[in-house]
């Protein structure tokens, strides 16, 4: 018998909203919009499931 397994993985497991800037990607600074570096102006952020497997891509690539 051959067991099959596939893997589920959806974006909320990979990605989440950024807390730093609340997904908006900038924050406000001194009256001033800036880019958030949190999130590197993306407004979602890797979680450590997505991180390594953006390393295993890269790796791969
Ligand atoms: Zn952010």
């Amino acid at each position: 018998m051959v067991k099959k397994v596939s893997v589920i993985i959806s974006t909320d497991d990979l990605e989440h909203t950024c807390p730093n800037c609340n997904g908006q990607k900038y924050i406000i600074v001194n009256d001033k919009q800036e880019s958030c570096s949190k999130c590197d102006g993306k407004g979602v952020i890797l979680t450590a499931l997505g991180q390594t497997l953006l390393h295993f891509i890269k790796k791969h690539l």
